[in-house]
């Protein structure tokens, strides 16, 4: 393990591509209040994280609701602007560049979102959903487009014809594989996928995993993967960043987020994980149950975030953020118990 540009990095990820590094990233959202609407505070969303994403691989990022991960997406495909800190996207710094600037690498990012109902606009074709980014982004004829939108749409599991239908008659499953055909009609390297499968019944959701695992192959697609459910997040992740309060508590392989948590956030969010039936692979793991909801972010614990619910919270905790830091080869972990 060595330090590369301020962060901790694998002798394997040494060898592989970073296509995404996002470094010192934070995103803080001003606070207005008083008569004049004056800025009072600020929401801290993202908080100073940094990591990289490498070719080919699924960084699942997983925490409860308002723990800031979609903001972390939208920040890196520059949806939001970052309050500081850079993206470095295929050795490009595309933090600060102008919408007009930005337009080339939009083709190579794309996002899939959480309600294929809502982002799929009900007027429109499935063609014409799906061929929109190639109007707008490509000069490509009809023709040209026609058999891109019908072989997209084989990719995805559906057939030529559904080209002419709507999305309301389409099922939850089927929808949100129009919303994967539409975010891959630009070939993309870079997809991230925020809550994708969290909105579809559970027997849905692992036919729609499986086919994004196999569109990443056939694709060689870079995925980062966005859930509040971690056996999803198991299904489909190679390494696992663990999120609280707009920062990542753990960060490390998918086999030893599962084998050995060893940050309490991370400790209590798998116990909570319902084992049904015997499954081998998963340990047998005491509940640990929470105390209270995740603080606001607007006015965070001082210390580490996580103290006024963690089990092991001890004077130290109070006055000192624990720094990221790597516990065990390429196993990085934020907390006091391990420094
Ligand atoms: Fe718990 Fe302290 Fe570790 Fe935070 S730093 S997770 S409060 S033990």
């Amino acid at each position: 393990m060595t330090e590369k540009e301020g962060i901790l990095v694998t002798d394997k990820q040494e060898i592989e591509q970073p296509l995404l590094h996002a470094k010192n990233i934070k995103k803080y959202f001003p606070i207005k209040g008083g008569i004049l609407k004056r800025t009072i505070g600020q929401l801290k969303a993202v908080d100073d994280i940094s990591f990289h994403v490498y070719e080919g691989e699924t960084l699942g990022v997983v925490g409860e609701s308002g723990s800031g991960k979609s903001t972390l997406g939208r920040v890196l495909l520059r949806l939001l602007d970052p309050t500081a800190g850079q993206i470095i996207f295929n050795s490009v710094d595309i933090s600060t560049m102008a919408n007009r600037e930005i337009r080339p690498f939009r083709k190579d990012m794309q996002i899939i979102f959480q309600d294929p109902f809502a982002s799929l606009n009900s007027k429109m074709s499935v063609e014409e959903l799906i061929e929109e980014p190639l109007v707008i982004q490509q000069q490509l004829p009809k023709s040209e487009r026609r058999k891109r939108v019908i072989d997209m749409l084989e990719k995805v599991g559906l057939r030529a014809s559904d080209r002419l239908k709507y999305p309301h008659e389409f099922s939850g499953g089927q929808r949100q594989r129009i919303s994967i055909a539409r975010a891959l009609i630009m070939e993309p390297k870079f997809v991230i996928c925020d809550e994708p499968v969290s909105a579809l019944d559970v027997s849905i959701q692992s036919q729609v995993l499986n086919l994004m695992k196999d569109l990443q192959d056939d694709l060689g697609l870079t995925y980062l993967f966005i859930a509040h459910d971690l056996s999803v997040i198991k299904h489909i992740s190679d390494r696992v960043a663990v999120m609280y309060l707009g920062r990542f508590v753990e960060l490390t392989s998918k086999e030893k987020i599962y084998e050995n948590p060893l940050h309490p956030y991370t400790q209590a969010l798998l116990s909570a994980v319902p084992v049904i039936g015997i499954d081998d692979e998963e340990p047998n793991r005491d509940k640990i149950i929470l105390k209270g909801d995740l603080p606001n972010p607007a006015d965070p614990p001082t210390g580490c975030a996580f103290r006024t619910r963690c089990p092991h919270a001890f004077d130290r905790c109070a006055v000192e953020r624990p720094n990221l830091v790597e516990i065990e080869k390429d196993h990085l972990v934020a907390c006091h118990l391990y420094s």
